[in-house]
């Protein structure tokens, strides 16, 4: 992995994608977005059906065929940000309401975690930049537990569906529930993305602008430079 790795995790609507990007721009760090890997899943198995849900398992057990299949691709460039399924450019569609509503189905399925697990390992693993910020939900406890510096964001559920239905434009907030709080109530059954592990810091944004978010995230991460970490 690149020297120094930023582990965030946290729920829909918290803010931890936008703040991810902007800490690594700032500080010439690469950015790896590990629920694009999820999101890209669920659409391979809805749009090319080049899974379906029932046979992931099996499609599994052969890691370098799957891989192969599957064809996916993700910059950690924060400047240069894309996702690629095979030939398909997925950036935009894996972002869908469609995709976001059938996540949690895909993500829950354990061999599904533990390949996540070493493709993460390994694209972080490649990554040039001195260091990484990693974002996700089981980051700080599963991908990246020695992370030098790990991080719990949140926000109050009120805010994380405000902030979410101006990023989904029009959508009705039935649609916005079911990406936040209902997605989250099923992720939550997997991961525990709530509540800080031992060793990691709750950075709560609900009273916080985006730069105040993305100031006290660099905040520390200066911290645990200076201690030479
Ligand atoms: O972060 P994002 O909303 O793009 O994540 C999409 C989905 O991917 C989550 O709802 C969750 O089901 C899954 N996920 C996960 N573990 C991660 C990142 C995402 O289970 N580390």
């Amino acid at each position: 992995m690149s020297n120094f790795v930023v582990a965030i995790d946290g729920p829909a609507g918290s803010g931890k994608s936008s703040v991810s990007r902007q800490v690594a721009r700032e500080l010439n760090f690469g950015y790896l977005d590990t629920g694009a890997a999820y999101r890209a899943l669920a659409w391979a198995v809805m749009e090319a059906r080049l899974f379906s849900l029932d046979n992931l398992q099996i499609a599994l057990e052969d890691t370098p065929t799957f891989e192969r299949a599957f064809g996916y691709q993700i910059s950690t460039d924060p400047e240069h940000y894309f996702v690629r399924v095979g030939e398909s450019d997925v950036t935009e569609q894996i972002r869908s309401s469609e995709v976001a509503e059938a996540v949690s189905a895909v993500a829950r399925i354990p061999v599904v975690r533990d390949f996540m697990k070493t493709l993460t390992r390994a694209i972080a693993q490649d990554c040039k930049q001195s260091g990484i910020v990693i974002e996700g939900r089981d980051i700080t406890t599963v991908v990246a537990p020695d992370a030098q510096v790990k991080i719990l964001l949140t926000a109050d559920e009120t805010v994380r569906l405000k902030r979410r239905s101006i990023e989904l434009g029009e959508k009705s907030f039935a649609a916005v529930v079911r990406q936040v709080s209902e997605r989250d109530a099923s992720d939550a059954k997997v991961v525990d993305f709530m509540t800080p592990a031992t060793g990691v810091t709750l950075v709560d944004s609900t009273n916080l602008d985006f730069r105040q978010t993305v100031s006290a995230v660099c905040a520390l991460i200066e911290q645990q430079r200076s201690k030479g970490i």
